[in-house]
């Protein structure tokens, strides 16, 4: 799959901020009151919108995660560009950490992200490696296998290594209790009656 960031015209990008506007105008976040929309253009060209959808438990949907959603229910894994548009003049919306990842599993390094003021006017572009540097993502997942074994679980297969962590455990238990022994309120006010 040919990977990249495409760079918006300012006609483009004065469109897709339009686009992600909407969104955000449908945005439903009674609890944070605070309105986002994003457009994400895709390698078709196609433009897929999101806003963010709150519920009353708190564990909201961004509007990033819901263009994403919206993008990959369509068959679609390869985002361009993003333009993302707050409900704020003074504090430009960026996206927020969670949402950094998601992006930067459908995005390449280059892939720019459009920040937008409230009135849709230009504030900020990042490219996808400036919002997430040293990220973590499908590559580092690509070499598994099983890690070295280490004494202890090789021991744990055999009787006596079953016998040695039997007695692990119980040292353990008896450390546990120890301590819990010396904080005890007694033991305080035992160590604080004692003359100095
Ligand atoms: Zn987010």
């Amino acid at each position: 799959m040919t990977r990249g960031g495409t760079k918006l015209t300012p006609q483009k990008l004065a469109a897709l901020a339009k686009v992600a506007a909407a969104a955000r105008n449908r945005a439903y976040c009674p609890y944070s009151n605070h309105p986002v929309g994003v457009a994400l253009v895709t390698a078709s060209g196609k433009v897929y919108a999101g806003a963010n959808v709150e519920v009353a438990h708190y564990k909201g949907v961004c509007a990033e995660a819901s263009a994403i959603s919206a993008m990959v229910t369509a068959g679609e894994r390869d985002i361009r560009a993003v333009v993302v548009v707050g409900p704020s003049m003074q504090y430009l919306c960026t996206p927020c950490g969670d949402c950094r990842q998601r992006l930067r599993e459908f995005c390449a390094p280059d892939t720019q992200i459009y920040s937008m003021w409230k009135d849709g006017r230009h504030g900020a572009t990042h490219a996808m490696a400036d919002l997430l540097p040293q990220s973590f993502g499908p590559e580092n997942l690509q070499e598994v296998g099983a890690l070295p074994q280490t004494k202890s679980a090789a021991g744990a297969k055999t009787a006596g290594g079953k016998q040695k962590k039997e007695r692990v455990k119980n040292k353990a238990t008896k450390t546990i209790k120890k301590n819990k022994k010396n904080v005890s309120p007694g033991s305080l006010r035992r160590r604080n009656a004692r003359p100095s």
